[in-house]
């Protein structure tokens, strides 16, 4: 792992080497650790068992810290908070609370969501990557005005310890799925040192398996990531589409990375006994939700180790695009689950707050000339 230029996001190991140039004990480096890591404290002021010179410091390395500007609570319970960084840029983070094992396994690459404790509720948290994003898929509203810049990773699992003080008494953070706004392999190095603090034994050691990592496809870092994290890393892939062409239209990553490569990168994915790879699809009225297209579908991922979710695509602004009806919903999970696919129907949540999938937005921000002109024209095939 390359060395950290973002203090809150260091390591303990890093932190004890940092306590040297601050003239204190290397023990000092792991309480700090602990405070931010574990505790979700972010704010030196606040790290009691330090000497008042050493948060002094501390204060002045780390600067201003992220906090939550808003929440939103949606009527199903989903919570989306809007975090606003340190330089004023605003992302987004959902909660979705689950209370039976359907929403783990339809937001999640995880099958065994792990022991049960009678009485809390456990919490899927969805977590942005970049502030906007540069791929420009035409059903998303974070694409839509391009990419403003890439979070840090201290930034990326901030949203984590912001949220965990809005978590109920009853609730428990059991998933992290990088599946906010951004591609989080088009910003590897944080989204990899993200994942080393939220495993990290002295933190909150979390499982591998509890984290997905989102792409719509980005083969070299597909590979980077089975190899850093030995395939233990959950991964869901946007498809959309299982032919070329038509997907390009949808997600112009396609250009760079066709079907073909994506599914070498697939089969080599370094997968754990027992885990499956999750397949995202976004099921867009005339343009993906056709028969043909779920057979399509069935023929490209067949013998590999998937479950797929279908996600009807929520509304967004400055475009005209929207989901099939129900019946066209069931029809398509009916041909893929005839083909022996465990294939779930994503449940919209938190939609009467903008907090579904493909809905989370920088507030404010035009569209971008190029997600316009992506925008499909003319009529939809049948
Ligand atoms: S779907 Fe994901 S990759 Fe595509 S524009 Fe939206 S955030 Fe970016």
């Amino acid at each position: 792992m390359i060395a950290s230029n973002d203090p809150r996001a260091r390591t303990p190991e890093e932190w004890r080497e940092a306590m040297g140039d601050f003239g204190e004990a290397p023990y000092r480096g792991d309480q700090i650790f602990q405070w931010i890591q574990k505790k979700g404290v972010l704010d030196p002021a606040a790290m009691t068992n330090l000497s008042k010179t050493l948060r002094d410091k501390l204060s002045e390395e780390l600067g201003d810290a992220a906090r939550v500007v808003r929440e939103h609570r949606s009527e199903d319970d989903t919570r989306k908070l809007l975090v606003e960084l340190a330089d004023g840029n605003q992302v987004e983070t959902v909660l979705l609370p689950s209370g039976h094992k359907l929403d783990a396994d339809a937001a999640t690459a995880d099958d065994d969501d792990g022991p049960r404790h009678p009485g809390t509720t456990r919490v899927t948290q969805c977590i942005s990557t970049q502030v906007g994003c540069a791929m420009g898929c035409v059903f998303c509203a974070s694409g839509i005005a391009g990419l403003k810049r890439h979070m840090t990773a201290s930034e990326i699992v901030g949203q984590i310890q912001l949220a965990s003080r809005q978590l109920e008494p009853n609730e428990r953070l059991s998933h992290v799925v990088f599946m906010g706004m951004g591609e989080p392999l088009h910003n590897y190095e944080a989204t990899a040192r993200a994942i080393t603090l939220l495993t990290h034994e002295k933190g909150l050691g979390m499982s591998p398996r509890r984290l997905t990592i989102s792409t719509s496809g980005l083969v070299p870092e597909i590979e980077r990531l089975g190899a850093d994290f030995d395939g233990q890393v959950g991964l869901a892939i946007s498809l959309h589409n299982a032919n070329d062409e038509r997907r390009s239209a949808l997600m112009p990553i396609n250009d760079r990375y066709p079907l073909r490569e994506l599914m070498g990168a697939l089969r080599r994915y370094p997968l754990r006994r027992g885990r499956r790879i999750t397949i995202e699809y976004t099921l867009v009225s005339g343009q993906n939700d056709s028969l043909d297209d779920a057979r399509g579908v069935a023929r490209l991922l067949a013998r590999l180790p998937v479950k797929i979710n279908l996600i009807p695509m929520n509304p967004i602004e400055h475009s005209d695009l929207g989901p099939p009806d129900t019946k066209r919903v069931l029809a398509f999970q009916q041909v893929l689950r005839d083909a022996d696919f465990h294939c779930f129907v994503r449940r919209r949540r938190g939609d009467d707050v903008s907090a579904a999938c493909g809905q989370l937005v920088m507030l404010g921000h035009e569209p971008n000339k190029q997600f316009l002109r992506r925008q499909p024209r003319g009529e939809p095939e049948e």
